[in-house]
């Protein structure tokens, strides 16, 4: 197999100038798979057959599976190994092979997909078992996660939250400048977009009570988050220095930390969030590799008192993707959306959050998702919960219709995008979408 050589930067284009790079698929404009992105996921065909890993390239889904069994990879690292990474239900094994293997891999399959290659454009029987439209497959969790971890890391979320409980003097701990501030989640209950999330029961305390019931949420809440996939982990007792975090991400995905906060309430002293968030966290399936979000990098919000040694970050720290939420009710056509904001806001950046979280030695694994918080902006319109967006449900939303939401309803759909902007193309997230089940 003749290997299609192009230079490294020939893979990304400069998002300040039009696109360069082209693919013989057609993608849109506004389409959040161009070539430029080449986004992970894990998907099965319709007509049948297992899980395996494709790459999303406008409205299709290309098997890498096939491309790996046909020795597409045979000048990269993949080549050594004896087993496949890609005819796996999940991404770990790949995730698990380093940034080489990973830039190998990518720069092949954007070679394979240049409207200028050949290799692939012409082989006609490649191109049809190798092909799927988007339409045609099940969208399925891309990585296999033991670990999860959600930090707190938007100053203007913090703040908004903490000032409804305590008061603008004492909104921020006395910590939250100086550490980002996280919890443990539960990995077993990540679900990918698309499957609904049923309304969970758990112990309230009625206002004016001094007795908690046993009942469903009345305050479910979303949570516009990313994370950050980890993909090489490091030995226990031995913390990634923060100037090496880069080395261990592997990509992005948008996260929805669904939130019961009548649960949350009762239950979070003194050890923090725990049933009010286990019962499910969404993802959208498209994992958005470090690599193609490099050329959205920007200089992240000034951290003052600055941080000790181990957490200060020189340069581009945060990501430019814009994120919006919408919500679907059942007696509205189309979602309304509800809040925009961006990723770059966030106080404290990925790199820091890896190098605080094994500060103390702890071992970070392949597939463990760090999550960053609530990512809310500094203006009203910019909120990333309805507790924040209701001032936990005095203010209640007014929807176009003429309905109201304190908290979400059952049947009510929860849509998050997210994306970067290039002059003319797009390097997109797709969407989690998830709709609420009435309570068992
Ligand atoms: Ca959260």
């Amino acid at each position: 197999m003749t290997r299609f050589n192009y230079l490294e930067v020939e893979i990304l284009d400069d998002p300040t100038t039009a696109p360069t790079l082209r693919s013989f698929i057609p993608v849109a404009p506004n389409s959040h798979f161009p070539i430029q992105n080449l986004p992970y996921g894990v998907f099965k065909p319709s007509s049948g057959g297992s899980a395996r890993v494709g790459t999303a390239i406008g409205d299709q889904v290309l098997d890498l599976s096939v491309l790996e069994k046909k020795g597409f990879f045979s000048d990269t690292v993949l080549d050594e190994l004896e087993h496949s990474v890609f005819d796996e239900p999940f991404l770990n094994a790949f995730m698990r092979l380093g940034r080489r293997a990973w830039k190998e891999a990518r720069e092949q399959v954007s070679s394979l997909l240049r409207a200028d290659n050949p290799l692939l454009r012409d082989d006609k029987e490649t191109r049809r078992k190798a092909f799927y439209f988007q339409a045609d497959v099940e969208m399925c969790l891309p990585v296999f996660t033991i670990d999860y971890t959600d930090f707190y890391s938007s100053k203007y979320h913090a703040f908004n939250v903490g000032m409804m409980f305590r008061g603008p003097e004492n909104a921020l701990q006395p910590n939250w400048l100086h550490l980002p501030v996280g919890y443990h989640g539960r990995a077993s209950s990540l679900v990918v977009s698309g499957k609904d999330v049923r309304r969970p029961r758990g112990q309230i305390l009625p206002s004016g009570s001094n007795d908690p019931i046993l009942a469903p949420t009345m305050a479910l809440d979303f949570e516009l988050e990313m994370g950050a996939y980890v993909g090489i982990g490091n030995e226990l007792g031995h913390p990634i220095p923060i100037e090496k975090a880069r080395d261990h991400l592997f990509g992005m995905v948008l996260v929805n930390d669904w939130s019961a906060r009548d649960l949350q309430r009762w239950e979070y002293v003194p050890l923090g969030p725990f049933l009010g968030k286990s019962f499910a966290t969404s993802i959208s399936p498209w994992v958005v590799t470090l690599d193609a979000l490099e050329p959205f990098r920007v200089e992240g919000p000034l951290q003052d008192p600055e941080p000790l040694p181990y957490l200060r970050f020189e340069g581009k720290g945060a990501y430019d993707i814009h994120l919006e939420v919408a919500i679907q009710v059942r007696s509205m056509d189309q979602p309304h959306v509800l809040s925009r904001t961006n990723f770059k806001y966030l106080y404290w950046n990925v790199f820091q959050q890896v190098a605080h979280h094994s500060i103390n030695g702890c071992n970070l694994q392949t597939g463990d998702l760090l999550a960053s918080g609530t990512i809310s902006g500094p203006t009203p319109d910019s909120l990333g919960c309805l507790l924040e967006i209701t001032q936990n449900g005095k203010k209640p939303l007014i929807l176009p219709n003429g309905e109201t939401r304190r908290y979400l309803q059952d049947g009510d759909r929860v849509i998050m995008r997210g994306w970067c902007q290039g002059k003319g193309y797009r390097v997109g997230f797709g969407e989690v979408s998830c709709k609420i089940l009435p309570a068992l």
